[in-house]
Protein backbone atom coordinates (compact mmCIF):
# COMPACT_ATOMS: atom_id res chain seq x y z
CA UNK A 1 0.00 0.00 0.00
CA UNK A 2 2.27 2.94 -1.16
CA UNK A 3 -0.46 5.28 -0.20
CA UNK A 4 0.21 4.45 3.40
CA UNK A 5 1.69 7.74 3.23
CA UNK A 6 2.63 10.26 5.69
CA UNK A 7 -0.84 12.50 6.51
CA UNK A 8 -0.90 15.36 8.79
CA UNK A 9 -2.48 13.65 11.84
CA UNK A 10 -2.75 10.05 11.00
CA UNK A 11 -4.17 7.69 9.12
CA UNK A 12 -5.74 5.22 8.07
CA UNK A 13 -8.74 5.46 5.32
CA UNK A 14 -10.42 3.24 2.74
CA UNK A 15 -12.24 6.55 1.06
CA UNK A 16 -9.08 8.44 0.87
CA UNK A 17 -6.92 5.56 0.40
CA UNK A 18 -8.83 4.67 -2.41
CA UNK A 19 -8.91 8.55 -3.64
CA UNK A 20 -5.01 8.76 -3.40
CA UNK A 21 -4.65 5.51 -5.29
CA UNK A 22 -7.00 6.83 -8.20
CA UNK A 23 -4.38 9.98 -8.40
CA UNK A 24 -1.40 7.79 -8.10
CA UNK A 25 -2.94 5.61 -11.05
CA UNK A 26 -3.73 8.08 -13.05
CA UNK A 27 -0.09 9.28 -12.71
CA UNK A 28 1.31 5.97 -12.93
CA UNK A 29 -0.97 5.94 -16.71
CA UNK A 30 0.22 9.12 -17.49
CA UNK A 31 4.01 7.71 -17.10
CA UNK A 32 3.38 4.73 -18.96
CA UNK A 33 1.83 6.71 -21.76
CA UNK A 34 4.70 8.66 -22.00
CA UNK A 35 7.03 5.41 -21.79
CA UNK A 36 9.89 5.61 -19.02
CA UNK A 37 13.04 7.86 -20.65
CA UNK A 38 10.64 10.20 -22.27
CA UNK A 39 8.42 10.30 -19.16
CA UNK A 40 11.82 11.34 -16.75
CA UNK A 41 12.58 14.23 -19.32
CA UNK A 42 9.18 15.16 -19.17
CA UNK A 43 8.93 15.59 -15.49
CA UNK A 44 12.55 16.87 -15.47
CA UNK A 45 11.74 19.73 -17.56
CA UNK A 46 8.56 20.42 -15.69
CA UNK A 47 10.47 20.75 -12.58
CA UNK A 48 12.84 23.51 -14.41
CA UNK A 49 9.95 25.48 -15.29
CA UNK A 50 8.40 25.05 -12.02
CA UNK A 51 11.16 26.71 -10.26
CA UNK A 52 10.83 30.29 -11.78
CA UNK A 53 7.04 30.43 -11.17
CA UNK A 54 5.14 32.48 -8.69
CA UNK A 55 2.14 31.64 -6.70
CA UNK A 56 0.89 35.27 -4.91
CA UNK A 57 -0.92 35.25 -1.27
CA UNK A 58 -3.85 35.99 -3.30
CA UNK A 59 -3.67 33.12 -6.03
CA UNK A 60 -3.15 30.48 -3.30
CA UNK A 61 -6.15 31.56 -0.73
CA UNK A 62 -8.09 31.57 -4.27
CA UNK A 63 -6.66 28.37 -5.57
CA UNK A 64 -6.97 26.90 -1.69
CA UNK A 65 -10.70 27.47 -1.45
CA UNK A 66 -10.91 25.98 -4.82
CA UNK A 67 -8.52 22.80 -4.14
CA UNK A 68 -11.17 22.55 -0.66
CA UNK A 69 -14.10 22.37 -2.52
CA UNK A 70 -12.74 19.91 -5.09
CA UNK A 71 -11.67 17.30 -2.31
CA UNK A 72 -14.76 17.99 -0.45
CA UNK A 73 -16.35 16.48 -3.79
CA UNK A 74 -14.47 13.18 -3.53
CA UNK A 75 -15.26 12.70 0.33
CA UNK A 76 -18.17 12.57 2.31
CA UNK A 77 -18.83 15.89 4.19
CA UNK A 78 -20.91 15.70 6.93
CA UNK A 79 -24.24 17.38 6.82
CA UNK A 80 -25.18 20.06 9.21
CA UNK A 81 -27.78 17.35 10.75
CA UNK A 82 -24.89 14.83 11.46
CA UNK A 83 -23.95 14.24 14.69
CA UNK A 84 -20.33 15.17 14.08
CA UNK A 85 -20.75 17.91 12.56
CA UNK A 86 -22.78 19.04 15.06
CA UNK A 87 -20.32 17.97 17.89
CA UNK A 88 -17.68 19.89 15.88
CA UNK A 89 -19.34 23.37 15.06
CA UNK A 90 -19.75 23.45 19.09
CA UNK A 91 -16.48 22.61 19.58
CA UNK A 92 -15.22 25.27 17.21
CA UNK A 93 -17.88 28.00 18.20
CA UNK A 94 -16.48 31.38 18.21
CA UNK A 95 -13.11 30.36 16.49
CA UNK A 96 -14.27 31.36 12.94
CA UNK A 97 -12.46 34.11 12.78
CA UNK A 98 -9.47 33.39 15.22
CA UNK A 99 -6.15 35.06 14.63
CA UNK A 100 -7.56 37.29 12.04
CA UNK A 101 -8.34 33.94 9.58
CA UNK A 102 -11.40 33.35 7.50
CA UNK A 103 -11.88 29.69 9.03
CA UNK A 104 -14.48 27.38 7.81
CA UNK A 105 -15.06 23.70 9.38
CA UNK A 106 -16.27 20.13 8.06
CA UNK A 107 -15.90 16.80 8.92
CA UNK A 108 -15.31 14.10 6.31
CA UNK A 109 -17.11 10.58 7.69
CA UNK A 110 -14.01 8.26 7.14
CA UNK A 111 -12.03 6.17 9.94
CA UNK A 112 -9.13 7.89 9.21
CA UNK A 113 -7.82 9.65 12.26
CA UNK A 114 -6.43 12.67 10.42
CA UNK A 115 -7.23 16.70 10.35
CA UNK A 116 -5.77 18.76 8.24
CA UNK A 117 -5.65 22.53 6.59
CA UNK A 118 -5.87 24.55 3.64
CA UNK A 119 -4.41 28.16 3.47
CA UNK A 120 -7.62 29.48 2.32
CA UNK A 121 -8.60 28.67 6.03
CA UNK A 122 -10.45 25.07 4.85
CA UNK A 123 -10.01 23.02 8.54
CA UNK A 124 -11.41 19.39 7.91
CA UNK A 125 -11.49 16.96 10.88
CA UNK A 126 -11.74 13.17 10.40
CA UNK A 127 -14.17 11.24 12.16
CA UNK A 128 -12.29 8.50 12.91
CA UNK A 129 -10.10 11.30 15.02
CA UNK A 130 -13.22 12.68 16.60
CA UNK A 131 -14.31 8.75 17.91
CA UNK A 132 -10.57 8.75 19.39
CA UNK A 133 -10.31 12.46 21.27
CA UNK A 134 -12.55 13.84 23.84
CA UNK A 135 -13.62 17.62 22.80
CA UNK A 136 -10.39 19.57 24.85
CA UNK A 137 -8.19 16.74 22.63
CA UNK A 138 -9.93 17.56 19.61
CA UNK A 139 -9.64 21.49 19.95
CA UNK A 140 -6.16 20.93 20.36
CA UNK A 141 -6.22 18.88 17.38
CA UNK A 142 -7.98 21.34 15.43
CA UNK A 143 -5.87 24.32 16.83
CA UNK A 144 -2.68 22.93 16.01
CA UNK A 145 -4.16 23.11 12.52
CA UNK A 146 -5.33 26.86 12.82
CA UNK A 147 -1.33 27.23 13.76
CA UNK A 148 -0.14 25.42 11.01
CA UNK A 149 -2.46 28.09 8.75
CA UNK A 150 -1.79 31.11 10.96
CA UNK A 151 1.94 30.68 10.86
CA UNK A 152 1.86 30.53 6.62
CA UNK A 153 2.55 26.51 6.96
CA UNK A 154 -0.62 25.48 4.96
CA UNK A 155 0.45 28.38 2.57
CA UNK A 156 4.13 26.76 1.61
CA UNK A 157 2.91 23.05 1.32
CA UNK A 158 -0.01 23.91 -1.08
CA UNK A 159 2.47 26.07 -3.02
CA UNK A 160 4.62 23.15 -3.34
CA UNK A 161 2.07 20.82 -3.93
CA UNK A 162 0.15 23.28 -6.31
CA UNK A 163 3.28 23.90 -8.52
CA UNK A 164 4.42 20.42 -8.25
CA UNK A 165 1.22 19.13 -10.19
CA UNK A 166 1.48 22.15 -12.30
CA UNK A 167 4.49 20.30 -13.77
CA UNK A 168 2.54 17.04 -13.84
CA UNK A 169 0.57 18.41 -15.96
CA UNK A 170 1.96 20.56 -17.88
CA UNK A 171 0.47 23.55 -17.49
CA UNK A 172 3.22 25.54 -16.22
CA UNK A 173 3.02 28.78 -18.34
CA UNK A 174 6.44 30.73 -19.64
CA UNK A 175 5.09 34.05 -18.44
CA UNK A 176 6.62 33.31 -14.73
CA UNK A 177 2.85 32.54 -13.39
CA UNK A 178 1.65 28.80 -12.85
CA UNK A 179 -0.88 28.01 -15.07
CA UNK A 180 -4.45 27.64 -13.82
CA UNK A 181 -5.09 23.84 -13.04
CA UNK A 182 -8.73 22.28 -14.00
CA UNK A 183 -10.15 21.85 -11.13
CA UNK A 184 -10.62 17.89 -11.24
CA UNK A 185 -6.88 18.11 -10.52
CA UNK A 186 -6.94 20.11 -7.31
CA UNK A 187 -8.19 17.06 -5.15
CA UNK A 188 -4.33 15.57 -6.14
CA UNK A 189 -3.27 18.93 -5.05
CA UNK A 190 -5.02 18.75 -1.43
CA UNK A 191 -3.38 14.98 -1.35
CA UNK A 192 -0.43 16.10 -1.76
CA UNK A 193 -0.74 18.73 0.80
CA UNK A 194 -2.24 16.08 3.26
CA UNK A 195 0.19 13.40 3.19
CA UNK A 196 3.46 15.86 2.86
CA UNK A 197 5.76 16.27 6.01
CA UNK A 198 5.78 18.95 8.31
CA UNK A 199 9.21 20.00 9.71
CA UNK A 200 9.75 19.36 13.64
CA UNK A 201 9.61 22.86 14.08
CA UNK A 202 6.51 23.62 12.11
CA UNK A 203 5.06 20.71 14.17
CA UNK A 204 6.36 22.59 17.70
CA UNK A 205 4.80 26.21 16.59
CA UNK A 206 1.91 24.82 15.83
CA UNK A 207 1.55 22.75 18.79
CA UNK A 208 1.95 26.11 20.72
CA UNK A 209 -0.80 27.18 19.27
CA UNK A 210 -3.19 24.26 19.25
CA UNK A 211 -1.67 24.78 23.50
CA UNK A 212 -2.50 28.67 23.49
CA UNK A 213 -6.19 28.48 22.05
CA UNK A 214 -7.14 26.19 24.95
CA UNK A 215 -5.63 28.40 27.76
CA UNK A 216 -7.13 31.41 26.25
CA UNK A 217 -10.53 29.88 25.85
CA UNK A 218 -10.41 28.11 29.96
CA UNK A 219 -10.36 24.67 28.53
CA UNK A 220 -8.26 21.87 29.73
CA UNK A 221 -4.45 22.39 28.42
CA UNK A 222 -3.82 18.99 29.54
CA UNK A 223 -6.21 17.79 26.99
CA UNK A 224 -2.82 18.79 24.29
CA UNK A 225 -0.91 16.08 26.27
CA UNK A 226 -3.45 13.83 26.03
CA UNK A 227 -4.05 14.06 22.75
CA UNK A 228 -0.60 13.54 21.63
CA UNK A 229 -0.63 10.41 23.96
CA UNK A 230 -3.45 9.51 21.91
CA UNK A 231 -1.98 9.55 18.55
CA UNK A 232 1.34 8.12 20.33
CA UNK A 233 -0.66 5.10 21.57
CA UNK A 234 -0.79 1.73 19.10
CA UNK A 235 -3.19 1.41 16.56
CA UNK A 236 -2.09 3.26 12.68
CA UNK A 237 0.19 5.02 14.49
CA UNK A 238 3.08 4.83 12.01
CA UNK A 239 1.28 7.71 9.84
CA UNK A 240 0.99 10.14 12.40
CA UNK A 241 4.94 9.44 13.30
CA UNK A 242 5.84 10.10 9.75
CA UNK A 243 3.81 13.17 9.26
CA UNK A 244 3.95 14.57 12.90
CA UNK A 245 7.12 13.68 14.18
CA UNK A 246 7.39 12.12 17.58
CA UNK A 247 4.46 13.16 19.54
CA UNK A 248 5.31 11.53 22.64
CA UNK A 249 8.46 13.89 22.53
CA UNK A 250 5.88 16.54 21.92
CA UNK A 251 3.55 15.57 24.48
CA UNK A 252 6.79 16.12 26.91
CA UNK A 253 7.67 19.55 25.88
CA UNK A 254 3.91 20.71 26.02
CA UNK A 255 3.60 19.11 29.85
CA UNK A 256 6.53 21.31 30.27
CA UNK A 257 5.14 23.99 29.58
CA UNK A 258 2.27 23.41 31.45
CA UNK A 259 3.53 22.78 34.58
ZN1 LIG B 1 0.78 19.44 12.09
Amino acid sequence: MHHFVPRCVLAVSLLAAAVSAAHAQSALDRLKGLGGGRAQTALDVGSDVVKGLTLNDADIATLGAEAAAAYDAENLVAPDSDPYAQRLAKLVAGWENDAGLDLNFKVYRTPEINAFALPDGSVRVFSGLMDKMDDDELRFVIGHEIGHVKHGHSKARFRTAYLAQAARKGVASTNNAAGRLASSELGGVVEEVVKAQHSQSNELESDGYGLGLLQRGGFNAQAAVTALQKLDDGGPKADMLSSHPDPARRAQRIQAQIR
